[in-house]
């Protein structure tokens, strides 16, 4: 696996691929890599007949008082894991190159990367679509994947694409679990072993109230306040939400319809969790 460091050694490396005839598939990570990206990878090896990874804790998308300098960074061991997938490259630029002191442009997506993660989280998915339009135009892959673990996210990052015509495939990797269900994450580090044996219950509830949500004449102003009570009642300190959306706009949803999506976010301590599910249309009545 070829590791580069900058941006002209990544895009003379991705010029070579171009001219070779060879199709690109892009997994933009913040490292501390897990199963889940790997998955990516493996999607975006499927699509194409090369894959390129990139680790970079995105300044952006973190607020002052959040996780940013704790955010847990291991590219010897990302870097071995992505290349024992069959990753071919890997771009690890350095925070500068990407962010001069006087960078001044924000990519700010209304509607789909409003309410849900943004009430706690404002500036976050500016963050995420500022840094994924950087890292599209760097790499001007045909296909980037990113995972449905992160909803909002993916929804975001479509809209970005399709608003500003980048010529690249966006593809969604479905959500790799632990084999308790909870969503792997590289924020799972964080949690104690008390925390760790509470956390799948986020996962169990919003399954649970996609079973309810989909029987007849259900509504989900009273799931939705259930489904809160028993993340709580499990152990979590607090819930930021637990909506119920249409999956194509993230609108909030009263009754399922045919691409229901329940997306929560939740802390445990002082960690952070979020998980989603959908409603599958064979459930909806
Ligand atoms: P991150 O490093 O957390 O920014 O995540 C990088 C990419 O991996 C994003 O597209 C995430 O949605 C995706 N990802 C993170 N966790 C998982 C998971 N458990 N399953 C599938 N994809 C994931």
């Amino acid at each position: 696996m070829i590791i580069c460091k900058t941006k002209s050694e990544i895009r003379a490396l991705m010029t070579q691929w171009r001219q070779e005839g060879q199709t690109i598939g892009a997994v933009p990570t913040m490292g501390a890599l897990h199963e889940g990206h790997l998955s990516l990878i493996d999607v975006a090896a499927r699509e194409c007949d090369r894959v390129v990874a990139s680790v970079f804790v995105n300044p952006l998308q973190f607020a002052p008082h959040e996780d940013f300098d704790a955010y847990p960074r291991d590219l010897e061991s990302d870097g071995a894991m992505l290349s024992g997938r069959g990753c071919q490259a890997l771009f690890a630029p350095e925070r500068v190159s990407l962010f001069p002191a006087d960078f001044s442009t924000n990519i700010s997506v209304a509607g789909v990367g409003e309410n849900h993660c943004a009430i706690a989280r404002p500036h976050f998915f500016d963050g995420v679509a500022t840094i994924v339009a950087k890292l599209l135009l760097i790499l001007r892959p045909d296909v980037a994947v990113f995972g449905e673990k992160d909803f909002q996210q993916l929804a975001v990052i479509r809209r970005m694409v399709r608003d500003l015509d980048v010529d690249v495939r966006i593809l969604g990797g479905p959500t790799v679990r632990e084999a308790d269900g909870l969503a792997m994450s590289s924020r799972n580090q964080y949690l104690s072993a008390d925390e760790r044996a509470i956390a799948p219950a986020l996962f169990r509830t919003i399954r649970q109230a996609g079973e309810r949500v989909s029987a007849p004449g259900a509504k989900w102003s009273e799931i939705g306040a259930w489904a809160t009570g028993e993340i709580l009642a499990a152990g979590f300190t607090s819930v930021d939400y637990v909506d119920f959306v249409d999956a194509a706009t993230l609108e909030m949803i009263d009754q399922a319809g045919p691409e229901g999506r329940i997306l929560t976010a939740a802390r445990l301590g002082e960690t952070r969790l979020i998980d989603n599910i959908a409603v599958a249309p064979s459930q909806v009545d």
